[in-house]
């Protein structure tokens, strides 16, 4: 048996796990960002709740492990931020500790039991506040020891025209410290920055969203737009991983349109041509950090050879 997290901003959650089918939710808990001795509390009743010792924990964090140093990046939760958690974690609670990045565990949600089941090379993308990613191979996370594999979301790419025709976009500072990321123009943020830029109009994402949807033109230049900053490095990424599916995770791939519009910009990009869609919604609506983080805690386990 493990115990997983999907450790929020806000909140806390924890499941058991048994099996890859068999992962039932526990209740869920306020996330302590100040005190790190009221987060080891917090995680100790989560796993007193559970009634059995786990062979280890696993976690869903919206951060990285740096490979080198082992410290955990997680700057909203400070009272975690910078630490070797798991090190920490073991030594606090006696049993191991695996951390992935949310990005890598909705990947491994949507490989093993998503929209890309029975595809060897999953590439899971996040377009919510910001853009993330996460690669799994032959039911492999590409990152399982920390790392920064499947952040297509940074670096300085983005186009410095887009559109039909062509619009000028401003290389935006990034809060990696890079400059014309993705991340930058790509999630609900990033629509609504180049919402700003095109009409000098501050409008949320839902709005954007919903007056695209009525035919506005103004938004339609904006979704245009976005999409053709976003299908190149995209299509680049997926020439790149060989994957064969790109499920969608994050707030705007509720959006079906965006995400159709968005899967025949890229599959008209890439070397290898497909006759059906390719970047998809995700289907682990519910929960993909605690079932990532859950299929990774199980798979460790099983390595370890203990019967989970
Ligand atoms: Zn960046």
């Amino acid at each position: 048996m493990i115990v997983s997290f999907d450790i929020g901003g806000s909140a806390i959650k924890g499941g058991i796990a048994r099996s890859e089918t068999d992962i039932v939710p526990l209740a869920r808990r306020p996330t302590p960002k100040q005190d790190f001795a009221d987060f080891v509390a917090t995680l100790r009743a989560v796993v007193a709740e559970a009634g059995e010792t786990p062979d280890c924990i696993s976690f869903s964090i919206a951060g990285v492990v740096d490979p080198d140093t082992q410290a955990l990046i997680c700057a909203n939760i400070p009272c975690i931020h910078g630490r070797r958690l798991a090190a920490e974690l073991e030594a606090e609670l006696g049993y191991p500790v695996l951390i992935a990045n949310d990005a890598d565990c909705f990947a491994m949600a949507e490989a093993m039991s998503g929209a890309g089941r029975g595809h060897r090379i999953v590439f899971g993308a996040i377009l919510g506040t910001g853009v993330g990613g996460g690669l799994v191979a032959d039911g492999r996370l590409v990152n399982a020891a920390g790392g920064f594999a499947g952040e297509w979301g940074h670096g300085p790419i983005i186009a410095s025209f887009a559109g039909n025709p062509p619009a000028a976009i401003p290389a935006y500072p990034c809060g990696c410290g890079q400059k014309g990321c993705v991340d930058t123009v790509g999630g609900a943020r990033g629509l609504e920055r180049l919402h700003k830029t095109l009409h000098d109009r501050e409008l949320s994402s839902e709005e954007i969203i919903g007056h695209w949807l009525a035919g506005d033109a103004e938004a339609e230049r904006t979704i245009d737009v976005m999409v053709d900053l976003v299908a190149s490095p995209l299509a680049l990424t997926v020439n790149i991983t060989g994957a064969t599916i790109v499920p969608v995770g994050g707030g705007l791939s509720n959006v079906e349109p965006l995400l159709a519009r968005l899967d025949m910009a890229v599959r008209s990009r890439i070397l290898r041509k497909f006759d059906r869609p390719l970047v998809v919604p995700s289907e682990c609506k519910i929960e993909p950090g605690l079932i990532g983080a859950a299929l990774l805690g199980l798979k460790f386990a099983g390595e370890r050879g203990h019967a989970a």
